[in-house]
């Protein structure tokens, strides 16, 4: 293994904030995984580990040992009639996963299309797009554990994924390294078009037979056409969550403002759009220097080239005192702040 120090970070995270970490290192194997995360050194130093980069803000200069993960492999570990089972290492790239489900014809995935980051992240914040969520298709997941080494099996359970959410986000924040991820793949497909624009994309392209392959073009159709592309302007996605508040906290809203988006849960509360809202409190196009708020999305907040962390930090946080003043709602960061 090569420790690197104060290596640039620029090209390994996709908002393309320039600074460092003090030590670095590539792992390609589960003994260097072990290796590091058993080293008293290391551990008294501290140990962060990063995929894709495309779902952190860096705000600071990085102490301690930045942990990259490169851990590579996709395989079937089984199969029955209804289901195959692909476990994949945390260093593959989500997308790829996703391809390799379609080429073979297997479903679940096809909707979380063209998701930036690598498999290790993806039941980190229980990744979701179209109304489907990994929770949906998550079979299994190992994990190395921080201090002792050991390798851990998770169930579906132990993860406690929720919206955006999972245990490796709360109470094990910070005490694993995911090494690889099994999904539950369908042999026949269940699709699910009903949510966002894709059903409009389908109809606009002559769909009309239905297979994985089709769904998943769609979806990267649309993506393509609304969010930008991190290579040519830095950004992590969605920077907040939807919020949810109330059904009466709602319907007070709309009394206000009756075009507001919302969509009523199963269990009675309404998920707002909090697009909508930071469209609203005037900030869709905004741009001060080189930071701004994506004129196609609102809730993509970018980097046109030289801002930092704290310049991005700042608009957040300007975000969210300006929607709790217009509409009393809190808006909570997506994007893990480093
Ligand atoms: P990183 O940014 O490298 O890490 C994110 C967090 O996970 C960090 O806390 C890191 O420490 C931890 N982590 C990473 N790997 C491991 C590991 N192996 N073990 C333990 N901890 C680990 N997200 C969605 O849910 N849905 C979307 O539709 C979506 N669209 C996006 C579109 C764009 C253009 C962009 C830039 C981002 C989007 N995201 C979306 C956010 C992001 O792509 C996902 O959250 C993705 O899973 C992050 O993967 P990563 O490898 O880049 O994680
Ligand atoms: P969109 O389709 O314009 O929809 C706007 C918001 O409304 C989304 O946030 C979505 O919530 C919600 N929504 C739409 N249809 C819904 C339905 N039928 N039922 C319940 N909620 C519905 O959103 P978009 O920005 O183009 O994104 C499309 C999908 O990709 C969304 O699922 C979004 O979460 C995902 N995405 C995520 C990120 C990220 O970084 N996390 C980035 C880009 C896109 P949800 O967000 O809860 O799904």
């Amino acid at each position: 293994m090569k420790f690197i120090q104060q290596q640039p970070l620029q090209q390994l995270n996709t908002f393309g904030i320039a600074t460092t970490a003090a030590n670095y290192v590539k792992v390609t194997s589960l003994s260097d995984v072990q290796t590091i995360v058993t080293d008293r050194y290391w551990l008294s130093e501290g140990i962060k580990v990063i995929g894709g980069g495309s779902n952190i803000l860096l705000t600071q200069p990085l102490d301690g040992l930045l942990v990259h993960n490169q851990l590579k492999g996709i395989n079937v570990v089984a199969e029955d009639e209804q289901f195959v089972y692909l476990k994949a290492a945390a260093g593959e790239q989500w997308h790829d996963v996703v391809m390799y489900a379609v080429a073979n014809n297997w479903g679940g995935i096809e909707n979380l299309s063209l998701i930036p980051g690598c498999v290790g992240a993806s039941p980190m914040q229980n990744i979701g797009a179209y109304g489907i969520e990994i929770k949906d298709v998550f079979h299994a997941l190992e994990a190395i554990a921080i201090g002792s080494g050991e390798m851990i099996t998770f169930s579906q359970q132990d993860c406690q994924f929720a919206y955006r959410e999972s245990v490796f986000k709360r109470a094990l924040k910070g005490q694993y390294v995911i090494v690889s991820v099994t999904y539950q793949l369908r042999k026949q497909p269940i699709f699910n078009t009903s949510y966002g624009a894709i059903e409009q994309e389908l109809a606009r392209a002559g769909i009309t037979n239905l297979t994985v392959k089709a769904i998943s073009d769609a979806v990267i159709r649309i993506r393509t056409s609304k969010l930008p592309n991190p290579s040519a302007i830095g950004n992590a996605g969605s920077f907040f969550k939807n919020p949810t508040i109330s059904a009466s906290s709602f319907a007070q809203l709309q009394a206000t403002y009756p075009e507001i988006v919302g969509y009523h849960l199963p269990q009675g509360d309404v998920k707002l759009a909090a697009g909508w809202l930071i469209e609203k409190a005037g900030f869709k196009g905004w741009r001060s220097g080189d930071v701004g708020c994506h004129s196609k999305q609102a809730l993509v907040l970018v980097n046109y080239g030289n801002a930092s962390g704290s310049d991005v930090w700042a608009l957040a946080t300007n975000i969210i005192d300006k929607v709790q003043a217009m509409f009393g709602v809190s808006l909570e960061p997506e994007v893990n702040i480093w």
